[in-house]
């Protein structure tokens, strides 16, 4: 199934109005990583893996993402401060200066697809300016067959210019990166930054409009995993909730970590052919799939080594989000096809860094659309901020970053599915447990993994619930592997008084954020409401 994609075939970039440009087409990985090491782009970890630095930008920048305002998007897409318009002539313009500044280049192209589902493939062709990008798209979109490759008629076309910075006042942007969808084109214009992630996201972003408004799939912000009895195991979530490091669990095939898509027949389908895993702090013991993925082929980002090139996962020095990308056969269980059938349980990660939510509950439909388009999270601040005040993030769908339609767009069709399948939706906390962020700790990643495998298996079926009193959320009272007393949030705090305030505040942050979807929102969603 390793495929080296090594193509015989020559391309020529004239059609994108790249002139003269050396064209590198479909390398190896291995070619690759030795091209990024010759150029000092990058060095070679002990691990076997590439490690490179991404520069200016070790994130997305989501306020630099536009999408262009034309004939095909205009009346669907949700504008704002999420999804924000750019003008068709200003990206005509942009676009031809960043050809213009590829021209005479040497650079990499690869072609690829999305939607491991075949009625649903995207066909994508990555130009990169840096051989590293190009490694990235190698590991993180679907591989096609050399044979596929000969006839192969890319459909949307990433282009990819970290080196090209845009000039604000001339180009529209806002400032010198950018991330530019054109649905009609079908192009992703990126440049100014080298974050590897703008590549993946900028197709998630287009998939999470062509699938809703076209081929009557919702797409999803979440890992996905398959049981021996073949029932399908989603995790959403929004940025270091968990979706990664839950979905791989040795016990269960993964079938992807953050991007799929539910089709209209209950099958769940990875867009992606491989994972992006954060390091920050990995270890072996707690994490070893993710450990082990990384070797000769995985690509290291930001990280900080020694002399030897062993990695110092705690290190920080560069950003705290340190990843590495993989192909998913860099993991040892996993389906093949990337699809999944019977979808039985959904989780909603969330880290609440207040230490209110349970660490795990089971919700009620109302509860769980409640649930979906508030799309809860913390965000602990920077160490060197000096605050350790932590905030609630609220995100719709787990992923409004990405989402280009009205969050209730998909809300319904998740309501829909979830009704039809019958399928459990639990909410997990894998935040803080005994306090607040600087009091209590995060929950610890042992006992999250025995909660979802007591779901899982459906030992949560015979055990006692009990309700939380401000959230209404039904808290089971024992779950195998995990002790009773950290089931219930409020019995972790030492002072019970301070617990009930900080539940008090977070409800009232869920509620103030709602007001927005209120009046789309029927009388069971609102059911599902913190009191208050
Ligand atoms: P992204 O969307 O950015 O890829 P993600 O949802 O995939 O984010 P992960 O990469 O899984 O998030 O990150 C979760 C991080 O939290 C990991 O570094 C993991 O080690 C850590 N962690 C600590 N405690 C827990 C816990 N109880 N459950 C899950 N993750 C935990
Ligand atoms: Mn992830």
């Amino acid at each position: 199934m390793v495929n080296s994609n090594q193509a015989t075939k020559t391309i020529s970039l004239e059609q994108y109005g790249i002139k003269n440009a050396k064209v590198n087409y479909q390398l190896s990985p291995d070619e690759l990583h030795k091209i990024t090491i010759e150029k000092g782009q990058g060095v070679e970890a002990n691990s076997g893996a590439l490690a490179v630095n991404t520069g200016e930008f070790t994130g997305r920048s989501p306020k630099d993402r536009f999408i262009v305002k034309d004939a095909v998007t205009e009346d669907k897409v949700w504008w704002g401060n999420i999804n924000i318009p750019f003008d068709t002539q200003k990206f005509d313009k942009l676009y031809n200066k960043v050809v213009d500044y590829l021209s005479e280049k040497e650079l990499f192209v690869r072609d690829s697809y999305a939607c491991a589902d075949p009625n649903y493939k995207l066909n994508i062709r990555v130009i990169n300016e840096y051989p590293w990008s190009n490694l990235f798209a190698h590991n993180m979109f679907l591989r096609p067959e050399e044979s596929e490759l000969t006839t192969f008629d890319p459909e949307w076309t990433v282009v990819n210019a970290p080196g090209f910075n845009a000039d604000p006042e001339e180009d529209g942007t806002r400032q010198h990166n950018f991330a530019i969808l054109n649905f009609t084109k079908k192009i992703a214009l990126i440049g100014g930054t080298g974050y590897t992630g703008e590549i993946k996201k900028g197709i998630f972003s287009a998939l999470n409009f062509i699938l809703p408004v076209y081929k009557n799939t919702l797409p999803m912000h979440c890992s996905a995993n398959v049981g021996e009895n073949g029932e399908t195991a989603v995790f959403f979530g929004l940025s270091g909730t968990g979706k990664t490091t839950l979905s791989a669990d040795p016990n269960r095939k993964l079938i992807g970590d953050d991007e799929h898509g539910w089709t209209a027949e209950n099958t769940i389908f990875n867009f992606e052919g491989g994972c992006y895993a954060k390091v920050i702090n990995l270890t072996e013991e707690q994490e070893p799939d993710i450990f082990r993925a990384i070797k000769k082929g995985a690509i290291l980002e930001n990280v900080i080594m020694d002399k030897n090139g062993e990695v110092d996962f705690e290190n920080i020095t560069i950003t705290q989000n340190t990843r590495v990308s993989y192909p998913i056969y860099h993991i040892d269980n996993i389906q093949i096809p990337s699809i999944g059938h019977n979808p039985k349980n959904i989780f909603f990660l969330t880290a609440d860094a207040f230490g209110v939510l349970p660490p795990i509950s089971k919700l009620t439909p109302g509860q769980a659309a409640y649930h979906f388009i508030s799309g809860y999270t913390a965000k602990v601040a920077g160490t060197e901020a000096g605050v350790d005040e932590p905030t609630p993030n609220f995100s719709a769908c787990f992923g409004a970053p990405f989402m280009p339609l009205h969050p209730t767009e998909y809300a319904e069709m998740l309501s829909k599915k979830m009704k039809e399948t019958g399928v459990n939706v639990w909410l997990v906390n894998t935040g803080w447990t005994g306090g607040p962020y600087g009091v209590g700790s995060r929950m610890k990643l042992k006992f999250t993994r025995a909660m979802i495998t007591a779901a899982l298996e459906g030992e949560l079926e015979h055990v006692e619930f009990e309700n939380h009193p401000l959230f209404g959320l039904s808290m089971p009272t024992s779950c195998p592997n995990v002790p009773d007393e950290i089931l219930n949030p409020r019995n972790t705090w030492k002072n019970l008084k301070s617990y009930d305030v900080q539940a008090k505040e977070l409800a009232a942050s869920f509620r103030e954020n709602f007001a927005k979807f209120e009046s789309y929102a029927n009388a069971e969603i609102m059911g599902g409401a913190p009191m208050g």
